[in-house]
């Protein structure tokens, strides 16, 4: 019998808006997800699926699996440099003193920068390769709004990205990558990584065309013609560093040249899609008039089929730019203050981050009458604080809200009530993923006409399901949402929609 393969796992991930008010430091990642060696719980988290789907093959494949530290910031500003070093550093240790090791697999996120690194992923995973040497496998997985480098694809043998936006499939990529380098480790195959920059910017969500219909062919194409993945790194917008943008990553059996050729096709299409691939964006003023619509249309549908005592279901708007899963703050209070004002009862509100106003409400106590002062902190451009006269419905510690299998905390939280519009306050940012997010704080969402949601697309699988009229209101923050007129230093090359035709394609 072969004797084990030693394989190393580890998982350092955050996302970084190089243009955000906030900083990130290690305190970042130990409120949202910090597990020391062998901790990993057996639920898979978003960048660390890596773990739970390599516990799940080790014995099948004959591989001793050693641990390393697994962690995960909410998205956030730039990560303090010793923060960055602490982490890389004890990886690198863990993985020493794990050596020799045949595979390392690295769930990574891909957008994180340091105050002295802009590429955090590419320098891990040089010095990774530096320690191994050549004869080690070493497979990555990534969130496709990160940025490519040729440090990573110079360094990696296999590298897959999850192709869901919403990220429903984080545990599927892990296992794909995990099938991958078995069969590279066995001797099976002979990966080969070709890129393409597509030379654009975009939000492409592929709940919905043309993203939907691209996703389901680059899914098909696999497996096929020496095709053994292909991935689309979509690119964040608010990474100010130089290789922003979208990349087509086609990875081959051997097939250098076919793969370039896949890359250079898939990648042009992509770029056929540019400004077609987001949903209809509303202003608040619009959203809230459209939503009010809504309710009043379901109100005449039910009474017309006389559905007596069936409750319609909820509209959803979501606050698609002051998404602290984009590395805001997620304290924006202008949606909210024009519910209060035109008093949209019947209304909750997930999340505002605000730590002082949680503790006031803790102090208060659940049933407290008082004025509160919350919201609007964190930037001059997220509205002003909201002052009100709130009831404090509940208080819950440690808070948290489910994400396909995944537990996402949001601290301790408070469900304040201002004349029929509840609001989440809570005290570790997150953006909202899933309807349990209410729930588990006592408000019943279906109960609601009305529910909102600081989010860009990650809340849309779940809230469909309870649903079914979903707007997206584009209310301007602190996100640097519109990249013709970002003020970017890093960004040099030309790409869309700074340039109109990156590619010269109209020659
Ligand atoms: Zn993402």
């Amino acid at each position: 019998m072969q004797p084990k393969k030693r394989v190393f796992v580890g998982s350092i991930a955050t996302e970084t808006n190089t243009f955000s008010p906030l900083r990130t430091d290690l305190q970042d990642f130990k409120d949202s997800f910090y597990k020391d060696p062998g901790d990993h719980p057996q639920t898979p988290t978003l960048c660390s699926a890596v773990f739970p789907a390599a516990r799940e093959v080790a014995a099948q494949h004959h591989w001793e699996l050693i641990e390393g530290t697994a962690c995960w910031a909410e998205p956030g500003g730039v990560v303090n440099q010793h923060t960055w070093e602490f982490l890389r550093d004890q990886l690198l240790e863990e993985l020493q003193a794990a050596m020799p090791v045949d595979i390392v697999l690295l769930g990574l996120h891909g957008a994180m920068v340091a105050q002295e690194c802009d590429d955090c992923e590419g320098e891990l995973l040089e010095a990774v390769r530096n320690l191994t040497g050549f004869d080690t496998l070493i497979g990555v997985t990534f969130d496709p709004h990160s940025h490519l480098t040729e440090k990573r694809t110079g360094n990696a043998d296999i590298i897959t990205v999850f192709k869901e936006f919403p990220h429903t499939d984080f545990v599927e990529t892990a296992v794909d990558l995990i099938r991958l380098i078995q069969a590279t480790s066995k001797g099976e195959i002979a990966p080969c990584i070709s890129t393409f920059d597509c030379k654009m910017i975009e939000v492409l969500p592929t709940s919905r065309e043309p993203m939907r219909g691209f996703v389901d062919k680059i899914k098909s194409l696999e497996g096929k013609d020496n095709i053994l993945s292909i991935s689309v790194i979509h690119g964040f917008m608010a990474g100010d560093v130089a290789e922003l943008g979208s990349r087509l990553i086609v990875i081959t059996d051997n097939a250098h040249d076919a793969g370039n050729q896949l890359a250079s096709e898939l990648g042009m299409e992509l770029f056929s899609f540019r400004g077609t691939t987001k949903p209809e964006l509303l202003t608040s003023p619009i959203a809230i008039d459209r939503a009010m619509h809504a309710i009043d249309q379901q109100a005449i549908d039910q009474k017309a089929m006389s559905q007596n005592g069936s409750t319609a279901a909820p509209v959803v708007i979501a606050d698609v730019w002051d998404n602290p899963g984009g590395g805001v703050a997620g304290d924006s209070t202008i949606i909210l203050n024009d519910l209060i004002k035109r008093k949209i009862t019947d209304t909750a509100f997930a999340t505002i981050w605000d730590p002082i106003a949680v503790r006031t409400c803790f102090s208060a106590g659940i049933g407290a009458k008082l004025t509160l002062r919350f919201g609007g902190k964190m930037s001059n451009a997220g509205g002003e604080p909201i002052d009100a006269e709130v009831i404090v419905r509940n208080t819950v510690r440690d808070a948290v809200q489910n994400f396909c299998g995944s537990i996402v905390p949001i601290g301790d939280s408070a469900w304040i009530d201002i004349d029929g519009v509840s609001v989440i306050l809570n005290s570790v940012r997150s953006q909202v993923f899933d309807p349990s997010v209410f729930s588990n704080m006592g408000i019943n969402p279906i109960d609601k006409k009305l529910l909102v949601v600081k989010s860009t697309n990650h809340f849309y699988a779940a809230f469909s399901e309870i649903s079914d009229t979903i707007l997206y209101a584009a209310v301007d923050g602190p996100y640097p949402n519109d990249p013709t007129t970002t003020r970017y230093k890093k960004l040099t090359r030309a790409i869309w929609p700074r340039v109109e035709d990156p590619h010269d394609v109209s020659g």
